[in-house]
């Protein structure tokens, strides 16, 4: 595997958002196929993503964004990180 688990993780926003090229979605789906931690990440960050667009705003505001990325480090570090 090329990239780190955590590598994905800056990715993910955009990946959720339909952002990312067609290339790096192969690739964060082919890397969430085979990591249990990074599907997981995904089903809270996607649970958490329509969450907030329930409320309306089409983009999460950044703030919210920088927090989930924030939480989401930690745990990931905190697995991954040693
Ligand atoms: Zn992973």
């Amino acid at each position: 595997m090329a990239r780190k688990c955590r590598e994905y993780l800056s990715d993910l926003n955009d990946f959720l958002d339909g952002e990312l090229s067609e290339e790096l979605c192969k690739e964060i789906e082919n890397h969430v196929g085979q990591c249990e931690n990074c599907r997981i990440m995904i089903d809270t960050l996607k649970k958490t993503v329509s969450l907030c667009r329930e409320g309306n705003s089409e983009k999460l505001p950044n703030s919210i964004e920088n927090k989930l990325t924030d939480l989401l480090s930690k745990r990931w570090q905190e697995k991954f990180g040693k």
